[in-house]
């Protein structure tokens, strides 16, 4: 029997690798909220509705019903891609200056309320490993599986900035360790839907666990 699998956290905790892992393992579509939050502070930003420190979240909302956010799968590369209005923008959405804005917009009740509305769409049939900072809370509350990834900062900016390093994308360590705390801020303090562990989640700290060991304790979750 197909069920439904929340995968929330804190910033780079591994949440997309594992669940790109289970989705491939079990046959389920993915489905990576944080890309979508992404792709509407990209728009933003390209609109000049993000400039320096001003945000101008009034055009934003002003602007939402012409936001549409797509995935497409990719053969290639074995997962979905993020397309805003046609366009794909796999590769501008993981930008660090994405990254420093994304939880200002994340903050938004209008932009919140369409992507909840879009996702549980996208989560009508059974089967699916979304990942994300609400999805046991908001989005599916009534999900059959509830994990909670959590690591300190420090583990978590050190992945992040070997995976930037990798792209070629220039980077200091520091740089990533002050973005991840500051979107933790963020994302635990905003007003709509904070960042908060569901009370059926299971928590795993993921700090000293290896991908293959982590991956291993969730498959046994779900076939349990
Ligand atoms: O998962 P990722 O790090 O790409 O998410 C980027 C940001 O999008 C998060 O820091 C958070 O501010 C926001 N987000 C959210 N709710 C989600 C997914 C992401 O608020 N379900």
């Amino acid at each position: 029997k197909k069920i439904t699998i929340a995968i929330d956290g804190f910033s780079s905790t591994g949440k997309s690798t594992l669940a790109k892992q289970l989705a491939k393992e079990l046959g389920y579509i993915y489905v990576d909220t944080g890309a979508m939050y992404r792709a509407v502070t990209y728009y933003a930003m390209q609109n000049n509705y993000i400039n320096h420190e001003e945000f101008n979240q009034q055009a934003l909302i002003n602007d939402l019903s012409k936001i549409t956010l797509t995935f497409q799968f990719n053969p290639n590369l074995g997962f979905a891609e993020m397309y805003l209005n046609d366009v794909n923008v796999e590769n501008e959405i993981r930008t660090i200056e994405v990254s420093r804005f994304v939880s200002k917009v994340a903050e938004v009740s209008q932009v919140r309320a369409k992507l909840v509305e879009q996702q549980q769409e996208m989560g009508k049939n059974k089967g699916i490993v979304m990942d994300g900072r609400d999805i046991g809370t908001v989005v599916f509350p009534e999900a059959e599986l509830k994990i909670f990834m959590t690591a300190s900062a420090q583990t978590r900016a050190q992945r992040r900035y070997d995976e930037m390093v990798e792209k070629g994308q220039p980077v200091s360590y520091e740089t990533v360790l002050e973005n991840v705390q500051q979107r933790d801020y963020i994302d635990t303090h905003r007003e709509d839907s904070p960042l908060v562990m569901a009370d059926d989640a299971i928590e795993i700290d993921n700090s000293h666990l290896s991908r293959e060991e982590q991956f291993q304790v969730v498959l046994d979750l779900v076939n349990n």
